[in-house]
């Protein structure tokens, strides 16, 4: 059966989903949103960016929308987006909402 939550690294059930995007060129390697981040998601990159630092780079299929990597951002180089689930599908078409509303409308014999 196909679930529309995903499961973070303790296993437990999220409903939002996130995703960050990070401005890599303006990241100074300070690491602090590496420790704000729970799920682990955010980690230095080996290569370095045009400043001369390390920066950051994320695993956002980790990511649950927490915003607290962009809160303790100094150069607030992180954007982070959240997603919510598909709502499920209903097991119910126009044709049976008319027919209901038939039945409501016209009085039977
Ligand atoms: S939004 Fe939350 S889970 Fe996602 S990378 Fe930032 S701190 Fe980690
Ligand atoms: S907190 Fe900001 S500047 Fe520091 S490593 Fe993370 S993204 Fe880069």
């Amino acid at each position: 059966m196909e679930s529309n939550s995903t499961k973070t690294n303790a296993g437990k059930e999220r409903k939002v989903k996130g995703k960050v995007e990070i401005d890599i060129q303006r990241c100074k390697g300070c690491e602090l949103c590496t420790t704000a981040c729970k799920e682990q998601v955010l980690r230095l990159s080996d290569t370095i960016n045009i400043k001369g630092y390390r920066y950051v780079i994320a695993n956002n299929d980790l990511c649950t929308g927490c915003v607290n990597c962009a809160l303790v951002c100094p150069d607030a180089v992180i954007t982070v987006y959240r997603t919510q689930p598909k709502k499920k599908p209903v097991d119910i078409t126009p044709t049976d909402i008319r027919e209901q509303i038939r039945t409501l409308i016209v009085p039977s014999k």
